[in-house]
């Protein structure tokens, strides 16, 4: 792993240097918040950003996506036959985003590309995106991704991991697809050489790492709350479904379905075919198990019919299935997002305390 030192007075020439040959995507404020999206030419990633209001899993799982189109005219060549939608693959970078959100792609590829089913739109979006991460220097106090396995400076999902550091980013490359994204933006040599560069030591006698080390301990030591899972997984699935706590939990959840669309690891989607007019299309929607329409069957019975079963769903599905199904710890990196904005207070770190410790 080599680490190089990037001058913020080059940085917005070399990301717009790397639109030749990337599409960029990155955090930009619309509004009151900020929120991932394509950067128009000439528009830069905002690298002082807290916190996206929703997660970037739309970029390779997005709110709404178009699969197939149809045309129901009989006079039409291809009438009744599903056709794939276009799809734009070109290689794309998402800048800016947190190492914790990153690490939240790794946990839907868990679902949506395994041995059993591998879901194209899903693989082919996540394989050509590259992320360039920006460390958090300064967690926020909704931040709990130290316990989630991952952290302010967590580099195990990501292609470059920028540090901000004075004036400069300290940029850890850690794959060939972040070198890729570096030379394309400038800022190695063109044979892809690390130029001006610092792999231990700087021009300035620094120790790279050291300081690198230094800001990571800090960024962690800033995050106060804490959640522990660890006798979730021994526990039986029925003594946590059938705990005294649920219906005082969900007392104040409105089914709102907030914290699951803010959410970087919930994956809950649906199908529908929309027409209008003789033509039509099959679009893949985010969706929400804090809904009831969510699993409702064609009969009109719902398993999980009262509001309070839906809740426990949610966390069931998060802290303990998910346990259970892959032994990759829990379903959540920390992002506080969710605790952040839920409108009743609900708080996943005191659920996940109860569920485990059975308060
Ligand atoms: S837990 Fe909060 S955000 Fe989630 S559905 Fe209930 S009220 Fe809405
Ligand atoms: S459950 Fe809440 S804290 Fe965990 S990843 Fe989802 S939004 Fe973030």
């Amino acid at each position: 792993m080599k680490i190089i030192k990037i001058d913020k007075k080059i940085w917005s020439d070399g990301v717009e240097k790397s639109r030749d040959s990337y599409r960029l995507i990155g955090p930009v404020k619309d509004r009151e918040f900020h929120q991932f999206r394509e950067l128009a030419k000439g528009e830069q990633p905002d690298m002082n950003y807290k916190n996206s209001r929703l997660s970037p899993k739309s970029i390779a799982f997005p709110q709404s996506e178009t699969m197939f189109i149809y045309d129901l005219d009989e006079k039409a060549e291809e009438h009744h036959i599903m056709q794939d939608a276009e799809k734009d693959y070109s290689p794309r970078a998402v800048i800016g985003i947190r190492p914790y959100d990153a690490k939240a792609f790794k946990i839907l590829d868990l679902n949506f590309n395994n041995s059993d089913y591998q879901d194209p739109y899903w693989v082919n979006a996540y394989n050509c995106t590259t992320f360039i991460s920006l460390a958090v220097n300064s967690p926020d106090k909704f931040d709990f991704s130290t316990s989630c396995a991952t952290g302010p400076f967590d580099d195990s999902a990501v292609d470059v991991l920028l540090v901000d550091y004075n004036d400069s980013y300290l940029a850890k490359i850690m794959t060939d697809k972040g070198l890729a994204w570096l030379n394309a933006a400038g800022f190695t040599t063109k044979n892809g050489e690390i130029d001006g560069a610092v792999t231990g030591v700087s021009e300035a006698g620094e120790d790279i790492y050291e300081i690198i080390e230094k800001l990571k301990a800090d960024a962690e030591s800033k995050i106060r709350s804490k959640i522990s899972f660890d006798k979730i997984k021994e526990k039986s699935i029925l003594d946590i479904f059938n705990a005294p706590f649920w219906e005082d939990i969900a007392f104040a959840c409105l089914n709102c379905g907030t914290c699951t669309y803010s959410c970087p690891t919930c994956w809950c989607f649906d199908i529908q075919d929309e027409t209008n007019g003789r033509k039509g299309i099959r679009q893949k929607n985010w969706d929400s198990c804090m809904t009831p329409l969510f699993t409702v069957h064609a009969t009109g019975h719902n398993p999980r019919h009262n509001d309070w079963e839906r809740t426990r769903q949610r966390f069931m599905h998060k802290l303990k299935y998910f346990q259970d199904k892959y032994n990759q710890g829990i379903m959540c990196v920390g992002c506080g997002r969710c605790v952040e904005q839920c409108p009743a207070n609900i708080d996943i770190r005191n659920i996940c305390n109860q569920m485990n410790n059975g308060e």
